[in-house]
């Protein structure tokens, strides 16, 4: 009787394993493979000892046969570490057979009894290895249940009622997924509570004590609100200086315990602290007080009208029923290198630490499970990202023959002034995208004033050069106006026809100008979004250039290609972004930089002024009406109340007609006006029939008067410095120095001053962005949903800015292997990808 393993089984076995190693749910099916070979090697060895040892003699082979499979199982732990200690057990195992057939005939018995004892531990540590993965990430075996169960609404929740549901959803909490995507925004340790006389002065404490009595009092010139709170130990003082008193005051009533937090202070009569976080305690006994204290606990953004206590166990429901149902196919090969936590233990712990883990580590941001969802949430995006880059998502568009550059050139020579060497170096970038054989998708930054009209009507010379029509598209009629009214004199000089469309040309010039567009006989139409979303039929539509428009939506595009059209895209900014960032938020497209400004021009001086100083602005104001030039005049447009800002504004035209300058003309511009009432006024104000321009931010964008030298911002403080650099951008076109004043109408936040006073600083945008950036936070910086900044719920893209790039580094790296994500071990990859990011980055036909 012979045992035979046949070799051939074997390598099956590795092979079929090493197909399928990367399986997200790997562990399972690793734990199957390795009880397979223990299966293997087990039975020979207990053929061998049944009947004492009686087959020993008969049976060749040991040797190489267990080492084989020793071998094999070696291999399969060296893929997954899940299998704990085992690999020292394997270790022994092997060195069990090592020479064996050389061995006596008595310790050979003695062997195969060691071996068949290790194999039954390797069996048990793998069993619980198995259950404790089935505990975590590899429970989960169908993606489309984890699909359905995240988007369930948060009514599944215990504890969540309609009431609770909708004060969720206000934040924009809907499902399971944002919920438990709600993570702290901070951390409190009351792992360890201090007594009140034993809490030390001068560090951080966290004590619990009843509310003795509170009240508001008035120090000299200040209100102060101040509350008593005793334990057995002691008693102290919290106090504000700041804040809604009267919230207070119904907060702090006598006998309600509270934790407090804050830094104990010493004063003369006693311990202080000023400005603590609090939490009461009054709905006792329902829930777990272990949640609530003894341990790190979650603080979670405020939620209007859900207690702190309610919604941090509403959240421990949240975790410990559905964490796992978070998927994250990240291939284990990397969770390795980077010595992940599993998705689920990450999600628990992000929202509810243990009990010995270093809070200071969580409240940075920066602790394992941060890191860990930090990771899964920026590895889909750079994935996503890395096969649109690769061109795996790329489809045929036009190759523009570059060679021929006759417009081109007359166009250069017409020109009164050369091109900057960023304006040639950019254009250069622009030809080579056009020239290849796939639709260009580029971003052209450039700050207000450095010359992106040159560039891209270069871009639509190319085009006509090659028979095609280019669109240039604005989102306002007076800036649409503005492009044609340049283009059309270099498009004159050069020999090729441009036309201007908006809503307000009257009909039997549209339908001469769609029978031109029909017939090809034009070649480059300005106009607004209007343009692509009508009827208007291209003969061959080859570019669209979008001006000041943060992104091309995929509605757009899927339009065009409705139409049969799959254009060149070019979209023009003048919001500046730090690089860094660019890369993310515009990951998806190239971005050419101009990053040099024409010669000749006086920097834009600038200046804050208060609301008292008013006098001295309308001293400048007309001082400069003196010297023959004209100034701007802007409210702000607060989205809650469009209205309101247009009674300012249009308040205020009045007073400085009416009262401050009877003996200059006064304009009023603004959003509700009908276009062609805007266009007058704003052909007035070019040809300076009017002085002064009052204006809500419809001005913000693109327009060109030569002749204005003075940009006035009143309540500057609501603007974003990037919305104040646009508007700052709007004078010192002409060749006068031109001045910027920025009015602050209140004692403003710190933050608003410190952005004033970054105005004051520079003119440079990118210095401009980084600052906003860096003040307001990727999130704020231009208003997520327009911006295209991506909205990762955990990661910050600036604070994160490493785990970024080492998920990139992995993202591509995998990419390599596999560019479209094909091979069967990441197809769950690919569909949590698809989920999350496909429609975004237009990655759905590659599903
Ligand atoms: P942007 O659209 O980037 O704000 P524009 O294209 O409107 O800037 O250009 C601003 C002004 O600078 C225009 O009057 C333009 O004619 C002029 N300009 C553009 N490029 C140059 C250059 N290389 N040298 C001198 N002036 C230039
Ligand atoms: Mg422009």
């Amino acid at each position: 009787e012979k045992i035979q393993i046949a070799p051939c089984e074997l390598t099956l076995y590795l092979l079929t394993f090493n197909a399928r190693h990367s399986y997200y749910n790997t562990i399972r099916i690793v734990m199957k493979q390795f009880e397979d070979i223990l299966e293997r090697i087990e039975n020979p060895l207990q053929f061998l000892s049944k009947h004492s040892f009686k087959n020993l003699s008969v049976v060749k082979n040991v040797e190489s046969t267990m080492e084989g499979l020793i071998a094999a199982l070696k291999a399969i732990l060296q893929e997954d570490s899940a299998c704990g200690d085992s690999d020292v057990l394997i270790g022994e195992l092997y060195a069990l057979f090592v020479r064996f057939d050389e061995l006596h005939e008595e310790e050979k018995k003695k062997h195969i009894t060691t071996a068949l004892h290790l194999i039954s531990i390797l069996r048990e540590v793998n069993s619980r290895t198995a259950k404790e993965s089935r505990d975590g990430d590899a429970r989960i075996q169908d993606l489309d249940e984890c699909f359905e169960t995240l988007s369930r609404p948060v009514q599944y929740i215990k504890g969540i009622g309609p009431k609770i549901a909708a004060l969720l959803e206000k934040r924009g909490i809907v499902n399971l997924e944002d919920l438990l995507y709600c993570v702290p925004r901070r951390y409190e340790d009351r792992r360890n509570i201090s007594s009140i006389a034993a809490a030390a002065v001068g560090s951080r404490e966290t004590v619990i004590g009843e509310v003795i009595q509170s009240t508001e009092r008035r120090y000299a010139r200040r209100k102060i609100f101040e509350a008593t709170i005793r334990d057995s130990t002691g008693t102290f003082t919290a106090k504000w200086f700041h804040g809604s008193f009267l919230y207070l005051k119904k907060e702090f009533v006598k006998g309600r315990r509270c934790f407090m937090t804050g830094e104990m202070r010493g004063q003369l009569f006693g311990k202080e602290m000023i400005h603590p976080d609090y939490e009461f305690i009054d709905d006792r006994g329902e829930d777990d007080e272990f949640m609530h204290m003894k341990r790190i606990i979650p603080v979670y953004p405020e939620m209007e009208g859900i207690h702190k206590r309610r919604f941090r166990t509403i959240m421990n429901h949240a975790v410990n029923e559905y964490s796992h149902h978070v998927p994250s196919p990240i291939p284990s090969a990397i969770c390795r290198r980077n010595h992940f936590i599993s998705m689920a233990d990450a999600l628990q712990r992000i929202h509810f630490p243990g009990e010995d883990e270093n809070m200071e580590l969580y409240n940075q941001h920066a602790s394992a499970s941060h890191k860990r969802i930090v990771f899964d949430e920026f590895f889909f995006f750079e994935l996503g990202m890395g096969m649109k880059k690769k061109g795996y998502a790329l489809e045929k568009g036009i190759a523009f023959d570059t060679r021929h550059t006759f417009l081109l050139d007359t166009f250069y020579s017409r020109l009164p002034f050369s091109l900057t060497g960023a304006q040639a170096r950019v254009i250069k970038e622009i030809m080579e995208d056009m020239n290849k054989p796939y639709p260009m998708n580029r971003l052209l930054q450039g700050d207000v004033g450095s010359g992106k009209t040159v560039v891209s009507m270069a871009a639509m010379l190319i085009a006509a050069e090659n028979g095609y029509q280019s669109v240039i598209m604005a989102p306002t009629e007076i800036l649409a106006a503005q492009h044609y009214s340049n283009i059309k004199s270099w498009a004159e000089e050069t020999g090729v026809k441009a036309e201007l469309l908006t809503g307000s040309i009257q009909s039997k010039k549209h339908k001469e100008l769609y029978d031109n567009a029909a017939g090809g006989n034009v070649d480059i139409i300005a106009g607004t979004h209007a343009l692509i979303q009508e009827g208007l039929k291209f003969r061959k539509l080859g570019l669209v250039i979008i001006d000041e428009q943060h992104r091309f939506g995929v509605a757009q595009r899927a339009l065009l290609r409705e139409k049969g059209f799959i254009p060149d895209v070019l979209v023009m900014t003048a919001t500046p972004i730090p690089r860094t960032l660019a890369m993310t938020v515009y990951g998806d497209l190239d971005i050419s930089v101009i990053d040099e400004m024409p010669p000749g021009k006086n920097p834009i001086k600038t200046k804050v002024f208060l609301e008292r100083d008013r006098h001295r602005v309308y001293e400048i104001i007309r001082r400069e009406i003196g010297k023959g030039n004209q100034t701007f005049v802007v409210y702000p447009l607060v989205e809650e109340s469009e209205s309101l800002d247009l009674k300012d504004a249009t308040k205020m035209s009045q007073h400085l007609q009416n009262d401050i300058f009877p003996d200059y003309t006064v304009g009023l511009i603004h959003g509700k006006m009908k276009s062609h009432e805007k266009d007058v006024i704003m052909h007035d104000f070019i040809t300076k029939k009017i002085h002064i321009l009052v204006a809500t931010t419809v001005i913000e964008v693109g327009i060109d008067i030569p002749g204005a030298s003075l940009m006035i911002v009143e309540h500057a403080e609501r603007f974003g410095l990037s919305q104040l650099h646009q508007l700052r951008g709007r004078v010192g076109r002409g060749d006068i120095q031109s001045y910027c004043i920025l009015i602050t109408h209140t004692l403003s936040s710190r933050d608003a001053k410190k952005r004033l006073k970054v105005m004051e600083e520079t003119n440079d945008g990118f210095r401009i962005s980084e600052e906003d950036l860096l003040i307001r936070g990727p999130g704020d910086f231009m208003g997520t949903r327009q911006s295209g900044i991506p909205d990762f719920r955990v990661a910050n893209i600036l604070r994160d800015g490493k785990i970024l790039n080492d998920t990139r580094k992995e993202a591509l790296c995998l990419l390599d292997d596999d560019p479209g994500l094909q091979k069967p071990e990441h197809r769950d990859l690919k569909r949590v990808l698809l989920r999350k990011w496909g429609e975004r980055l237009e990655l759905a036909k590659t599903g």
